[in-house]
């Protein structure tokens, strides 16, 4: 069987590429510790599971799909934060993914709004995700409580706001909005255009 089944993977920038908007120390920590941390808890609860399917022994089953659901969703969604931000970042969207940020949100600087309204609701830690709902193909920003609970099943994840203390609180403390204001700064378009593409087959 594939062990590691997950790994933690490059990040595509150095830890001061995003200064001032996101701090080296918060990168360095964020990437090396944390989402470490994520990937090597679901890689954990995979090997427990796979040993509890070996014993026959599920007793604990209920601790290790938790661990799963919760580590691996937030190995997801930190890969798709580090892919959502860049050095490039800022502006605004192109193509057809500017059309459709302003079809289904009414026009960047609303979904600016709604997006950051969301980001700064969340109670406790979460995520804002924008998503790709292939059924109705339609935008949806959602939210995420911890990194596994609401959100929307089925959706494809285009670009994510971690919303978790330790992604902002070494250099704004309390001030969230000014977080939310840096994010729009290293935003990286170009990239969240691209898993639009794929995702909507345009
Ligand atoms: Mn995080």
């Amino acid at each position: 069987m594939k062990r590691p089944w997950y790994e933690l993977p490059e990040l595509n920038y150095e830890y001061d590429a995003l200064e001032p908007h996101i701090d080296a120390m918060t990168m360095q920590i964020h990437y090396s510790k944390h989402h470490r941390g994520y990937v090597d808890g679901a890689n954990d609860a995979l090997y427990q599971l796979e040993k509890a399917r070996e014993s026959g022994d599920y007793s604990s089953i209920r601790r290790w799909e938790r661990d799963l659901s919760f580590n691996l969703s937030g190995h997801i969604n930190h890969k798709l934060f580090w892919e959502s931000i860049g050095p490039d970042g800022g502006g605004s969207p192109e193509g057809e993914m500017r059309g459709k940020v302003k079809r289904d949100f009414g026009s960047l600087d609303a979904f600016k709004a709604h997006l950051t309204a969301a980001a700064l609701s969340i109670q406790g830690s979460g995520w804002v995700i924008l998503s790709w709902d292939p059924i109705a193909k339609l935008l949806l920003l959602v939210t995420a409580e911890n990194h596994e609970n609401r959100g929307v099943r089925g959706g494809v994840p285009l670009m994510a706001l971690d919303m978790w203390e330790h992604a902002f609180y070494l250099k704004y403390q309390y001030r969230k909005a000014d977080y939310v204001s840096a994010y729009w700064n290293v935003v990286d378009w170009k990239s969240v255009a691209r898993r639009f593409e794929k995702a909507s087959g345009g």
